[in-house]
């Protein structure tokens, strides 16, 4: 059935989706993201173009629906770090501003913050889009991640893999994507994981992320869908068994490993 949004059926939608930085900021598989996204697309006839922006590169904010920023070491942080501020900063805010959806992991994340301090002491600024700022802490979190997240008012999981030195603090304008139940997240010591302003999210789960976590894909498309096609545009739901199973998988995993740990398994 004509899905009519706009004048746009759900055989003529179209997304852009902005990959910053593709070949400098991107561990443990975080471009898988954007092959997540552009599938879940395309399953439900949604044409997707990507757009790379890398050193350099301009941004149009007009021009893309949903950016995508993964994560990189504090060397490849440092290199992106005045580009970022310089030259996408503002087009970036101006698109999260006009409800453009973004999707931030790790060394991404700290970047969008207002400052990331490596342990060398050096301060990378950020782009200020999250009240957040990031330190460098005395020890590398690693290990699976599982966070309760109640994001579009259900309670759900999300699940990832961490590695970071850095702890990331929160301020009043930005909230935590969920509560972590396996895991340290932003900081191993209040709790937090990730970072939400209007339809930006950031966090520390690689894996990559969104395919173990197919609610919080489409959670993006969606917010990417009504940005360019208003608030009534929706999205078909998609045969997620193969997902779910690899997202109880991970869960029971870091569980597992978690009670293995206190000895109470
Ligand atoms: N360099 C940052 C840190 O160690 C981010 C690392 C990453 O993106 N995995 O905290």
């Amino acid at each position: 059935m004509a899905d009519r949004q706009n004048g746009a059926t759900a055989g003529e939608r179209k997304l852009a989706i902005l990959h910053l930085y593709p070949s400098l900021m991107n561990v443990y598989g975080d471009r898988g993201n954007v092959f997540s996204l552009v599938r879940r697309c395309q399953w439900r006839g949604i044409e997707v173009e990507v757009l790379e922006a890398g050193l350099g590169d301009r941004l149009d904010p007009r021009a893309f629906d949903l950016a995508f920023f993964g994560g990189g070491q504090d060397h490849e942080q440092s290199a992106v770090g005045d580009d970022l501020v310089r030259l996408k900063a503002e087009p970036l805010r101006e698109a999260v501003e006009a409800g453009a959806a973004l999707l931030s992991i790790c060394g991404g994340y700290q970047l969008l913050g207002r400052f990331f301090r490596t342990r060398t002491g050096e301060e990378i600024p950020g782009i200020g889009l999250f009240d957040a700022w990031t330190v460098a802490g005395q020890r590398r979190h690693i290990g699976n991640v599982v966070l309760r997240s109640s994001l579009g008012g259900e309670e759900r999981t999300l699940v990832g893999f961490e590695n970071h030195s850095g702890k990331t603090y929160l301020g009043p304008g930005c909230q935590p994507l969920g509560r972590v139940v396996v895991g340290a997240g932003n900081n191993g010591e209040d709790g937090a994981e990730g970072g939400v302003y209007r339809n930006a999210f950031g966090c520390y789960l690689h894996g990559p992320l969104l395919p173990k976590n197919p609610w919080f894909a489409d959670h993006l498309i969606r917010c990417a869908l009504q940005r360019r096609y208003g608030p009534e545009a929706s999205l078909p739901a998609l045969d997620d068994r193969l997902e779910e199973l690899a997202h109880a998988a991970i869960a029971q995993r870091a569980q597992k490993l978690r009670h293995q740990r206190s000895g109470a398994w």
